[in-house]
């Protein structure tokens, strides 16, 4: 299947958002990353000259497989194929100056590279999405280390809210925020996240000069 819009969400955990310094949000803050930011299990994360911080964040996504428009959160996941473990890598002083500018993120969030995600696992396999085990490891070490049951908004209420304004597509991947322990890439580090029950991916980093 074609990858179609990636569409994420921001500030879905309350000990991330408190770690950005951030506040919690009354609604779903969603976000888009181009289909050109999409890579694979094992492919590099290359990071464009310059750009200050660039951060990890380990997040569950979901895989639309059937075209929705305003579906209620009780419906929503009968629109889901498959899940699978995303990064939203995240070029965070890019993002800290749009921010503190009222700007888009567009740019922090959207280049090449900055969507890896692992192969997928079809949903039937998964007993409860709203109880997953996330972990990111930076060069053999636990950064990330949270639950799916932490989220504000549960999978079923993102895809309700954003099937209000946009219609959600086969191919469509939500990335569904992360939890706490985000922190800085650098060139030669090696990502490895996974989320217990649906699958794994490792990303080697590469920052150019
Ligand atoms: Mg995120």
């Amino acid at each position: 299947m074609r990858c179609g819009k990636i569409v994420c969400v921001g500030q879905n955990y309350r000990a991330h958002i408190k770690e950005l310094k951030s506040e919690v949000p009354q609604e779903p803050v969603l976000f888009l990353k181009p289909s050109t930011a999409l890579i694979g299990d094992g492919d590099t994360i290359v990071v464009p000259p310059n750009l200050g911080r660039v951060d990890y964040e380990v997040e569950l996504a979901v895989i639309i497989d059937k075209k929705c428009k305003q579906v209620s959160a009780a419906e929503a996941l009968s629109y889901v194929g498959s899940v699978a473990v995303f990064n939203d890598v995240t070029a965070r002083d890019v993002q800290s100056v749009a921010r503190k500018a009222g700007l888009p993120w567009s740019l922090a969030k959207g280049m090449d590279t900055f969507a890896p995600m692992s192969s997928t696992l079809q949903i039937s396999q998964v007993s409860d999405l709203q109880d997953l085990h996330l972990e990111l490891k930076l060069n053999g070490e636990v950064r990330q280390n949270g639950n799916t049951s932490m989220m504000i908004f549960p999978v079923e209420e993102i895809i309700s809210y954003a099937s209000r304004f946009m219609t959600l597509e086969p191919g469509d991947i939500i990335a569904t925020g992360t939890p706490e322990g985000v922190g800085a890439i650098k060139d030669g580090d090696l990502i490895e996240a996974k989320i217990d029950g649906v699958g794994k991916m490792r990303n080697p980093v590469k920052v150019m000069s």
